[in-house]
């Protein structure tokens, strides 16, 4: 009865349940799947959310299963570089920045969360269906599998949904809000075995949406054939999409023409993409920012209060600071309703900059501005395209608006 209900085992529902659980909290996790997979494919953490990971103690078994990402690279897609930058301790921050596999993500959070709060905390195959509440509490109603016919009502103190883009909380507080907006690009995602790339830790950005951009690092150190697993999706421009679904299978075909001739002394693009053994399809969405998330002892966090379009890497991380904050507004008051309305008026406004930014200027608008300016063709020096001076205010625009600028992170 005096526990935390979290809805959701994702990347935001088991840092909540750790930080939660530090912060000598009572919670339980509720998570519909029965059996936690590590589904998913590479995702990257930034400073300001590894320095949140590190506070709770799990720095050192991520950097055993991630990559400690060193430069950002940005090229046009004739394989000509635009801009690079260091990145993470490599460019002098207290924190790394994480390339990591979702999966060995979700594995080192969901460890951690049934090492010490207790296996007992965590249950799997509850769908939440609806959330009430009245003066003493909320009682959260499950089923047993989306659709299923098995139910249970599980009381509570409070209820954080953080249960993703298709938030069954989300609908419940904002029935008329319709369906996710798709940005009008879809994305093509896979992991291939290959040799470093670059530095061996360089997120690499290349392309344009118009005729294919590409985003490319790797997630797991060399195997004992010298090989890393790489990471990358290709990016169209493409008018219409099907529903989104985590696990959707997609065709190779589909889109490989886009990136046919990109053979570069740094990558061959399509053989990258041939050495894949499946590819992943998924539309590239978010969600206009909410008026509210907190209604009295029930919020939401993570993706299902502010889904992004995946443009910033900042997805995961921007879940792992919601309950950073929302753990210390819970320890701030024992009035559950004010601490939920305290952690809305902290993060609402923050995250609402950065979903509008990602549609706009993410780091990416790197690449956009050079395509404009040069009408998509090769250049003969950047130096004539653009400044080194207007490259760094493009990037670092947008480490302010996310929350991750030197500044903002100095101890
Ligand atoms: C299967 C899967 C694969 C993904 N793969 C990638 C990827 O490759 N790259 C990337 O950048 N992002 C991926 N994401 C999204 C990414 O994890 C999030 O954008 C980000 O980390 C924010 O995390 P979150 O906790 O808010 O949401 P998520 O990590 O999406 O977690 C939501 C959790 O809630 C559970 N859930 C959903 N509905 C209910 C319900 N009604 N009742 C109970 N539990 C429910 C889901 O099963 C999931 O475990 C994936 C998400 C999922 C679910």
């Amino acid at each position: 009865m005096d526990d935390i209900i979290i809805v959701g085992a994702g990347i935001g529902g088991l840092t909540l349940g750790l930080a939660l659980h530090a912060a000598g909290i009572p919670c339980r996790i509720f998570e519909s799947v029965p059996e936690i997979r590590p589904i998913g494919v590479g995702i990257n953490l930034l400073p300001h959310a590894t320095k949140e990971l590190a506070a709770l103690g799990l720095e050192r078994p991520l950097a055993s299963v991630a990559i400690e990402t060193k430069d950002a690279t940005f090229f046009n897609r004739f394989g000509q570089l635009i801009y690079q930058e260091p990145l993470g301790r490599a460019a002098g921050y207290e924190h790394p920045q994480f390339s990591i596999h979702r999966g060995d993500l979700q594995m080192v959070l969901l460890d951690a969360f049934r090492a010490r709060a207790g296996a007992g905390r965590l249950n799997t195959g509850h769908h939440c269906i609806a959330i009430e509440q009245d003066e003493s509490g909320v009682s959260v109603h499950f089923s047993d599998a989306p659709g299923g016919a098995s139910r249970s009502t599980v009381r509570g103190r409070a209820t954080i949904a953080c249960d993703g883009i298709n938030s069954a909380a989300r609908k419940q507080f904002f029935p008329e809000e319709g369906e996710p907006r798709y940005s009008g690009v879809n994305m093509w995602r896979g992991v291939a075995r290959w040799k470093p790339i670059l530095s061996g830790a360089s997120m690499v950005r290349a392309g344009w949406f118009s005729h294919g951009k590409m985003v490319i690092y790797p997630i797991r150190s060399e195997d004992a054939d010298g090989l890393q697993l790489v990471n990358w999706v290709a990016e169209i421009e493409t008018p219409v999409y099907r529903k989104r679904d985590w696990n959707r299978p997609g065709s190779i075909d589909d889109f490989i023409g886009a990136f046919a001739d990109w053979h570069f002394d740094w990558l061959d693009v399509p053989a990258l993409m041939r050495a894949s053994d499946s590819v992943l399809e998924f539309p590239m969405v978010d969600q206009d920012p909410l008026p509210r998330w907190s209604f009295g002892r029930v919020t939401l966090l993570g993706d299902a209060a502010h889904p992004m379009v995946p443009r910033g890497s900042n997805g995961a991380g921007q879940a792992i600071l919601d309950a950073r904050a929302l753990t210390s507004a819970l320890l701030a008051t024992n009035d559950p309703v004010a601490a939920l309305a305290a952690y809305e008026k902290q993060r609402l406004e923050a995250t609402t900059r950065i979903v509008l930014t990602n549609r706009t200027n993410p780091p990416d608008a790197i690449l956009r501005e050079v395509f404009q300016r040069t009408n998509d063709r090769p250049f003969a020096a950047i130096e004539d395209v653009i400044s080194r001076d207007e490259l760094l205010a493009l990037s670092e625009g947008y480490k302010r608006i996310a929350g991750y600028s030197k500044d903002a992170l100095r101890p």
